[in-house]
């Protein structure tokens, strides 16, 4: 059959959606899609507490959470509610703070958080390209993206969606889990997302009994694999039970006040490079 050219209704839907994550994405100055090769390596964490401490630094934050399969930010940051809607017709992200919006998938599960999200691709596409799509997120200077582990669908989508998105790869220092990032790393070469660098996370530890320093997963793998990958260094954070404890209590907001530990030095250093 001769093509005359057509639109479906489908590709006319696409295409005004696509000028709404536009227009929505010219109002954010930088986009932050944090990675990982491994689940567990703190990613989720990573990506809320540098969320956290650049809005406690004065930057209007938006914080995206795309894990949709195992969506923690809410849990993490105690997000209590869904969707700000006191507007009629938008839809706003829940509002943690004057400067920090967040949204995870966490919101629209009600009050089962253990409901089991079973998509496939398509809707987990969806899904992402209408978080940015019709959402009211307002100026921002940061959209922090929570991705899940690997180079999936979710990902993927963030870095067609958002093509002048910057990664941060989070990696525990040993060898198990630097294959993974690896991958993270050609995955960003090969969809051409510039990487900010790697963070190596639970990087040692300092017994708080004998203030040894015990390097439970090792550390500094991170950095010497960096170096040979040829892509920047961000920091080491170590491992800290105060932030297992508050990330458990959703209080990582808490461990803002703790000058002294040493997590916070961590991720002062990582934030320097970041802004
Ligand atoms: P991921 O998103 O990679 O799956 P999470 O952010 O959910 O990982 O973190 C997994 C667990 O590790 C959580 O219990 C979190 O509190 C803990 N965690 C993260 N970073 C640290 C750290 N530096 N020290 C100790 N525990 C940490």
């Amino acid at each position: 059959m001769e093509n005359t050219g057509c639109h479906t209704p489908g590709d006319f839907e696409r295409g005004q959606q696509d000028k709404m994550i536009e227009a929505n994405l010219a109002r954010v100055g930088r986009k932050i899609l944090v990675m990982s090769g491994k689940g567990g390596v703190g990613k989720s964490t990573v990506a809320s507490y540098l969320a956290l401490l650049l809005s406690m630094n004065g930057k209007k934050v938006g914080l995206l959470d795309v894990d949709l399969h195992g969506p923690t930010v809410g849990r993490l940051m105690n997000v209590q509610g869904g969707f700000d809607t006191a507007e009629e017709g938008v839809v706003r992200p829940y509002r943690f703070s004057d400067n920090l919006s967040i949204v995870s998938l966490d919101m629209l599960l009600g009050e089962n958080k253990d409901t089991a999200v079973i998509w496939r691709g398509p809707m987990k596409i969806s899904a992402i390209r209408q978080f940015i799509s019709d959402i009211e997120w307002g100026d921002l200077d940061y959209l922090v993206v929570d991705s899940p582990p690997g180079t999936g669908d979710e990902p993927l989508t963030v870095a067609q969606t958002i093509p002048d998105a910057e990664a941060i790869i989070v990696t525990t220092p040993q060898e198990i889990s630097l294959a993974d990032v690896r991958k993270s790393i050609n995955f960003c070469h090969q969809v051409k997302l510039k990487i900010l660098g790697v963070v190596e996370n639970m990087s040692g530890h300092t017994c708080p009994h004998c203030g040894k320093d015990v390097p439970i997963f090792g550390s500094g793998g991170g950095e010497k694999m960096a170096a040979q990958m040829g892509v920047p260094h961000l920091g080491r954070i170590p491992i800290d039970a105060e932030m297992v404890d508050s990330g458990d209590r959703g209080d990582l907001k808490g461990l803002t006040d703790k000058a002294d530990l040493e997590i916070n030095a961590a991720y002062k250093k990582i934030l320097e490079q970041i802004s």
